[in-house]
């Protein structure tokens, strides 16, 4: 059987694209191999109706309504591979197995590396996040440090200085700081640590305090680090698809991608809007374009036959 459509990726993008490709008649199968960024977390913020949800409860909650649509069904498998060949394509999942699909979308979210500090991962998801949209109201007016090695660094101390104005920021032996940045900085009350983090402190993930390589520490109550972002996949690349600057694949309003047949939406366009709603929200527009697809080759067939 040809489905209609794959949708690689089931976080929340690849939930509500097949959801609305459910109730859309199309034959799909959602693939996720359940290793979303998110996982480090207990709670995810900032989702109308679902404020405070764990995200494994999110996703639970997604496949048992899309239990609703007989004509959508879940693989829980890595894909290992996708080729287009002719108008159809051919997705080959970790075990083995061969699916053909006349789309795809790739809903496959985005990695992210941390900085290499000792302790980093212990913290990070409980005391330590990305996002002060996502995390910032449960850390507010503490005092909090911006962990960052790159030039992201002020634009986050900018943005955290939101919730709290006990704030820090940490180079982490990196010189990525100009001195306007931080004059800037300094006018706010914000001290800027360049030196090396010799490792992070503090208990059952709670972060306590940064102690430094010259032996000094500085107390703090949690904070915020600007990790770097990478592709969760090499599709949209070996698809041949538009990639931004960052690797997130490009597309337009309808979730299309340069390549026919290739929708992609959610973290894996690595637009910086990265949030839940938003993904899932990308995932019901790029599902609307694949049936928007659909309706035009099925509908209009007989006349672009006659004009031919
Ligand atoms: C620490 C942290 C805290 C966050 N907190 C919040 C918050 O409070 N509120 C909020 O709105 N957002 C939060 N976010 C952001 C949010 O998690 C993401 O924006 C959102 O999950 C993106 O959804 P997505 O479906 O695009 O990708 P993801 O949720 O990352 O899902 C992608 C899915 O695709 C699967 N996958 C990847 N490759 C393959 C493959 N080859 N085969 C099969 N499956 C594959 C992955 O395993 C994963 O399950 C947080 C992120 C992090 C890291």
């Amino acid at each position: 059987m040809v489905l209609d459509c794959a949708v690689i990726g089931g976080g929340p993008a690849g939930l509500n694209a097949s959801l609305v490709l459910g109730r859309s008649k199309r034959k799909t199968v959602l693939f996720d191999d359940n290793k979303p960024r998110n996982a480090v977390v207990a709670e995810a913020h900032g989702f109308i109706t679902r404020d405070g949800i764990n995200p494994q409860e999110l996703k639970r909650i997604g496949q048992e309504e899309l239990k609703a649509y007989p004509n959508v069904s879940i693989v829980k498998q890595r894909v290992a591979a996708i080729n287009k060949v002719d108008d159809q394509f051919q997705i080959e999942a970790e075990d083995g197995s061969v699916f053909f699909s006349k789309k795809v979308i790739l809903a496959t979210g985005f990695k992210e590396i941390l900085p290499d500090i000792e302790g980093v991962e212990r913290y990070y998801g409980t005391s330590l996040f990305s996002c002060p949209f996502c995390d910032g109201w449960e850390l507010k007016d503490r005092p909090l440090a911006v962990i960052s090695e790159n030039p992201k660094a002020v634009h986050m101390a900018k943005v955290v200085y939101n919730w709290t104005e006990d704030l820090i920021v940490c180079t982490n032996g990196k010189k990525s700081l100009s001195e306007i940045e931080k004059t800037l900085l300094e006018s706010k009350g914000i001290k800027t640590f360049e030196q090396e983090i010799q490792s992070l402190i503090g208990e059952t993930g709670q972060l306590q305090k940064i102690e430094f390589k010259d032996g000094t520490a500085v107390l703090v109550e949690g904070g915020f680090i600007t990790p770097e972002w990478v592709p969760a996949t090499n599709f949209g690349a070996s698809l041949g698809c538009k990639l931004n600057a960052l690797g997130g694949i490009e597309v337009d309003s309808m979730g299309r991608t340069n390549i026919e047949g290739v929708f992609a939406c959610g973290d894996a366009l690595i637009t910086g809007a990265s949030q839940l709603i938003i993904a899932a929200a990308e995932g019901s527009k790029a599902a609307i374009g694949v049936n928007a697809a659909f309706i035009e080759e099925n509908f209009m067939s007989p006349v672009s036959a006659l004009s031919d």
